[in-house]
């Protein structure tokens, strides 16, 4: 099954409803990052969830989301757009902890609790949107879910999942997100709750084969609803080696001196995907070329 989500809509809107299977992508991310278990377990469950949060995104659009809970893992930043492509990385890939009750690994003690999700939303706006919430579990799904209702006002339930395989590499992933807006009877709240129980470990349910919109359905059993368009997803960042030598520019013109003279080079590496991009000598020689006529013609205050 390729990763992709899928939207739906109930009781004119009030209730949406989003699912995806993000195995492809998480797998991708373990692997760049050379991620162990625990950290490409929570890695994952953040980039589904970004992917779940952020799937009404148009087009360039971007939606980051920051945890930085104080635990082993340092901290995740990961971020999707709205053409469904999905970086993203922690900062202590090489974190892995005992595998605690039901087999799961440890998340929620590898991200800590002792701090906030931040989610950083830029709609093309002249400032991006900056909302954050305190971190509840570290489980991130329910960190997600707080944050949603604290900071957005926006009551959910947020499932993710990540399965590690018997390897240590990433077996099924995927989520489902379901969201109430402006109230609704409670029979309709108990039917949600009552068809949510019923679905069980979403990591699971990927597994064995169950699809996104099989989720929908399940979630929204009893509902009359409408679903959209699925989204492909896919890791995909947005780096390249003309932004990485861009990046370059930024340096002092002493320490690109240092770069030309002493080092014969340089090396960059990209934090979200973890491509290296290496410069010779020879290119910085002829970016700083450039720097300097650039310099030569600002006008002079
Ligand atoms: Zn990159």
């Amino acid at each position: 099954m390729k990763d992709y989500l899928v939207r739906a809509l109930a009781q004119d809107g009030a209730i949406r409803c989003v699912a995806a299977v993000t195995t492809g992508m998480v797998a991708e991310a373990q692997e760049r990052h050379h991620a162990l278990p625990t950290a490409a377990d929570a890695l994952g469950r953040a980039l589904t969830g970004v992917a779940l949060l952020g799937s009404s995104l148009k087009y360039d659009d971007t939606l980051a989301i920051r945890i930085d809970g104080g635990g082993p893992l340092g901290g995740l930043l990961v971020e999707a757009n709205g053409r469904g492509h999905l970086r993203g990385y922690v900062k202590n890939p090489l974190v892995d902890l005992e595998a605690g009750a039901e087999g799961r690994f440890g998340v929620a003690e590898a991200v800590g609790k002792d701090g906030f999700v931040h989610v950083i939303s830029d709609l093309g706006l002249k400032e991006p949107y900056t909302g954050m919430a305190p971190i509840r579990t570290g489980e991130i799904a329910e960190d997600l879910a707080n944050y949603l209702l604290t900071s957005e006002q926006i009551p959910s339930a947020v499932a993710l999942g990540v399965l590690i395989g018997k390897g240590g590499g990433v077996r099924a992933s995927g989520g489902y997100m379901i969201q109430t807006l402006g109230g609704i009877p409670e029979d309709e709240r108990e039917r949600i709750e009552r068809n949510l129980r019923a679905i069980g470990g979403v990591s699971l349910e990927i597994d064995a084969g169950t699809t996104p919109e099989e989720l929908l359905e399940r979630a929204l059993k009893g509902f009359e609803h409408q679903v959209l368009e699925p989204r492909p997803l896919e890791f995909r960042c947005r780096c390249s080696r003309e932004r990485a030598l861009y990046t370059m520019a930024g340096v002092s013109p002493q320490e690109l001196d240092d770069m030309i003279r002493v080092d014969g080079g340089a090396e960059l590496i990209c934090h979200f995907c973890n491509q290296r991009y290496h410069f010779e000598a020879g290119e910085l020689i002829a970016l700083r070329h450039e720097l300097e006529t650039r310099r030569s013609q600002e006008p002079e205050d």
